[in-house]
């Protein structure tokens, strides 16, 4: 399954039709919920059959196509689940009626859609109820459209999840290359062949026009017209931010998955790091994005991303596995009892690649021929006495 996301570009009539819809929908959901709440039994099949009554006792459901209704019965229950999964874990409540202007999407599944190929710069999506909305598709699509999801974004935009099946050729070859990536806060990343990538700060380049944006929007009076140009005003330089951050980032994934075969990284709890006092440019570096990226890419294209205990690989030498402390300001990492001198990140990422390589001895032999030479073997000897690495 692939998905594409595809810009709209709605007329003012088709626009409120749109946002009729997302009401509807809207409507149906809490309809659905508050029948399942007099329900004693959970039963799907008996929820969704009230869809036809539904459509008798208010025309407005007759707006909407049936299979959108009955994915607003599917997200139900899966919100169920999605609760019922996390009981145990943390404080739950119930699933709550959804207020005005919650619902951002509406999804046609299977049916009650068209892409329609006009040969023009855009295409046209058809949708049933609603009509026709010029579409910029710039990816081809191949297989068949099984789903459509349309989004209604902060900004006023609106976009197109097309759902289409089959996968994406894997369009990179095999390289037999390892790779060890230190995240960083001066450079974002810095592997074991050397390369750093420096921090592009996406926040901190636009940080001064949105807190300027957000003090003139909170000057204004709620639920004002003027208010809302302001939050559209605001909402299109977060989206901004947004996708300059996304289009570095799938920049810099590309280019490891593409030229690596196993890609190893540390096992951080960013959550846990962000609370601490450099959160700010912890969660402007992105790692936890770029990580996920990473995951996604390497696994269509076959390639292995793979974490490695993060405890020690600042100030453990690569070389000989000696311990040198260092403080966070002191950037080269220079080892006593071996002479080796290089940036701090570099051995790092050296060790990560090391520790990385230990791993796959231990879990792959299949992968044993990968770099093997390449690796220090006797240390890694003298390595096994210790403490293992677990990730
Ligand atoms: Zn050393």
């Amino acid at each position: 399954m692939l998905t594409h996301k595809f810009r709209l570009y709605p007329s003012k009539t088709i626009e409120q039709k749109l946002l009729e819809t997302l009401e509807i929908c809207r409507r149906g959901y809490n309809t659905f919920l508050g029948e399942l709440n007099e329900q004693k039994e959970i039963d799907k099949s008996q929820i969704q059959g009230i869809i036809p009554d539904m459509k008798i006792c208010d025309e407005q459901f007759s707006k909407v196509h049936s299979k959108t209704l009955q994915y607003e019965c599917y997200k139900l229950f899966s919100n169920l689940q999605g609760l019922s999964k996390s009981k145990g874990k943390r404080k739950i409540g119930q699933l709550r009626f959804k207020g005005k202007g919650v619902f951002k999407t509406f999804t046609y599944n299977q049916m009650g859609f068209k892409l329609v190929n006009t040969g023009k710069r855009c295409q046209t999506l058809w949708l049933s109820k609603i009509g026709n909305i010029p579409v910029r598709c710039h990816r081809q699509i191949t297989g068949k459209a099984k789903q459509v999801t349309i989004k209604h974004f902060p900004s006023g935009k609106w976009f197109a999840f097309v759902i289409e099946d089959g996968n994406r050729e894997n369009q990179y070859p095999r390289t037999n290359k390892v790779v060890g990536i230190d995240f960083g806060l001066i450079d974002t990343v810095y592997d074991s062949d050397g390369n750093s990538v420096t921090n592009p700060k996406h926040l901190k380049q636009k940080e001064k026009r949105l807190k300027q944006l957000q003090r003139m929007m909170s000057n204004k009076i709620k639920r004002s017209n003027n208010r809302d140009r302001f939050r559209i005003m605001l909402a299109r330089h977060y989206e901004k931010l947004t996708n300059s951050r996304d289009d570095f980032l799938h920049k810099l994934s590309d280019y490891y998955v593409k030229n690596y075969d196993v890609i190893a990284m540390e096992h951080l709890a960013i959550s846990n790091m962000a609370k601490g006092c450099y959160s700010k440019s912890i969660l402007d570096a992105c790692w936890g994005k770029l990580r996920q990226f990473i995951s996604y890419k390497a696994e269509s294209a076959d390639k292995i991303m793979m974490l490695v205990n993060p405890a020690g690989t600042s100030q453990r030498c690569s070389q000989c596995a000696e311990i040198v402390q260092k403080g966070l300001g002191e950037r080269i990492h220079s080892c006593r009892k071996c002479g080796f001198i290089v940036p701090r990140d570099y051995n790092s990422a050296l060790e990560i690649k090391r520790l990385c390589l230990e791993k796959i001895r231990q879990e792959l032999p299949e992968y044993k021929h990968l770099e093997m030479e390449a690796l220090p073997i006797r240390q890694l000897l003298s390595m096994k006495n210790e403490a293992p690495c677990e990730s």
